[in-house]
């Protein structure tokens, strides 16, 4: 087994090592109502794609240490200054200022509550989540934004209070780091590497 494609930045520029490319053998396609005629080849194909999160970086470091960000415009003469805005958005849509990065955490552990929510029953391709997933929107006090998440325990209902769970044992950086229980769960019930 090769090495998987890892990524550092040094001297602004990405430093790579490892494979981001893999040759794997073709096969065969043949036509089973034709005496097994060769019709074709397989052409496996697996590839590294390096995704840069920009400015929204912070948000995912600290949701692997147990900590929610948003963002606000406090750009004088914007009609939107003092909006929260979560998901994470580096600029003010209104007056495309850059925001204030601030800390969410304690508004989402006593505020977040359902505002609708989605269970699926069939995934798509390079699904992780146990299913039936239990997508949830979720709405805080003073946010002029609705969360689109998961939730890991538990049946979705309208205005059901959640709170936040975070992937802090081995977090894989990404929006998964981040879910949702039932206001009232104990810290045992969790799934495997997220606290609260
Ligand atoms: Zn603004």
């Amino acid at each position: 087994m090769s090495m998987f494609g890892q990524v550092y930045v040094k001297d602004n520029k990405y430093k790579l090592k490892g494979e981001f490319h893999h040759l794997t053998p073709n096969t065969p396609i043949r036509d089973a109502d034709d005496n097994w005629k060769l019709l074709g080849v397989t052409n496996p194909r697996d590839m590294t794609f390096i995704h840069s999160y920009g400015g929204e970086a912070i948000f995912f470091e600290s949701l692997s240490q147990g900590k929610l960000m948003a963002t606000r415009c406090d750009q004088d003469g914007c009609d939107s200054k003092g909006t929260i805005y979560i998901p994470f958005r580096t600029h003010c849509p209104d007056c495309l200022g850059k925001n204030s990065v601030i800390d969410l955490t304690d508004i989402a552990k006593t505020t977040a509550k359902v505002h609708t929510f989605m269970v699926c029953e069939r995934s798509g391709a390079f699904n992780v989540l146990e299913k039936p997933i239990k997508f949830i929107n979720i709405e805080f006090d003073g946010v002029a934004t609705i969360l689109m998440s998961y939730l890991s325990l538990g049946e979705p209902e309208f205005n059901m209070e959640v709170v936040p769970i975070f992937k802090t044992t081995g977090p894989t950086f990404t929006i998964l780091d981040l879910s949702w229980v039932p206001k009232g769960t104990s810290e045992s019930q969790l799934p495997e590497g997220f606290t609260f």
